[in-house]
């Protein structure tokens, strides 16, 4: 069987987008608030300023306030969270973003954990993580957060399909097995030691991939008609573009997986601007909560 459907993840986002800026608008005009977002990157690599570069430029789209904060790459431990700390206590500051990895010397978990969690729009702090898990009102992360609300679209009702993690990352894999369990999938992680994995995967009615391994997952780990979300983001040779070239690729063997699914997300178009557009979400539904005001749906 050939032709998947492709999950336009491009086009959610935009329609996402447009109901935030919506959102945006309301607050504005009825209550005189402005969301921010502080974004805070520290060193200089390439993939996170892009990152960064793209939600300061979608942030202002929506009608956000957009708050760049560029720290030195040898900048102290001492000094981020004396940064964090003016953020989380700034009024007009609803949500604060510390752009991943951090350089070395860094400790990721002490920093994460030391953003108001209220204003933890990655959703990556502790208490969110706890209360994500125990299904309880939190931040959701951004990532697995698109993944659901495309997966949601695609099929309606999720309950009792089996779903296959590939992956285990905090900021990734197990927030997403946490999410498609609370819509009720029989969910399976697996990971770098799993066996058999494709006899795993080809059990799956649905298989969220995020290994970071350029087109790991070929079509005969899916099983014919499965719901394949790809969230790898690999950079590689595209020599074929001319020297020097490169291009982006999935954890998933687009052409392969499309033959025999039922649906994929393309790479790039799909995962990767829902992320964005689930980030600015994020930080309308803070201020919202911040501000004691109905949040969006
Ligand atoms: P991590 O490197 O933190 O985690 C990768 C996971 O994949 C690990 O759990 C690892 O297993 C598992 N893994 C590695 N190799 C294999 C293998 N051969 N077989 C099975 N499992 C394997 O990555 P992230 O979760 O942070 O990111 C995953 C991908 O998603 C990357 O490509 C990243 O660029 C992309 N990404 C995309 C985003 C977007 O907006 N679209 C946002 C965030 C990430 P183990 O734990 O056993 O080592």
């Amino acid at each position: 069987r050939k032709g998947a459907t492709i999950i336009d993840g491009k086009a959610f986002a935009a329609t996402v987008r447009s109901k935030v800026a919506d959102h945006v608008t309301r607050l504005k005009d009825d209550h005189g608030i402005t969301p921010g977002l502080a974004v805070v990157l520290v060193g200089e690599d390439p993939a996170s300023q892009v990152y960064v570069r793209s939600k300061g430029k979608m942030t202002v789209e929506v009608g956000m306030n957009s708050i760049e904060h560029k720290l030195d790459v040898d900048t102290s431990e001492a000094d981020l969270l004396a940064l964090i700390a003016d953020l989380n206590a700034d009024p007009a500051i609803h949500g604060i973003l510390v752009q991943l990895p951090l350089p070395k010397h860094l400790n990721e978990d002490l920093v994460i954990n030391s953003i108001d969690p209220a204003k933890d729009v990655d959703g990556f702090h502790i208490s969110n993580v706890g209360l994500l898990g125990t299904g309880q009102k939190s931040m959701v992360p951004c990532t697995p957060l698109g993944c659901l609300m495309m997966l949601r679209d695609h099929h309606g009702s999720l309950s009792g399909l089996n779903a296959v993690v590939v992956g285990r990352s905090n900021i990734v894999g197990k927030p997403m097995a946490q999410l498609l369990l609370g819509d009720s999938c029989t969910v399976t992680i697996a990971h770098s030691r799993t066996k058999d994995i494709q006899d795993v995967t080809r059990r799956a009615d649905i298989v969220v991939a995020a290994v970071g391994r350029s087109e790991m997952v070929t079509g005969d780990w899916i099983k014919p008609g499965a719901t394949v979300i790809d969230v790898g983001i690999n950079r590689i040779d595209a020599p074929e573009k001319g020297e020097g070239k490169t291009r982006l690729v999935g954890d998933c063997d687009f052409d392969s997986c499309a033959e025999v699914a039922g649906a994929i997300t393309p790479v790039p178009g799909g995962v990767g601007p829902m992320t964005i557009a689930c980030l600015l979400a994020n930080t309308v539904t803070a201020c919202c909560r911040a501000n004691g005001l109905q949040e969006p749906e």
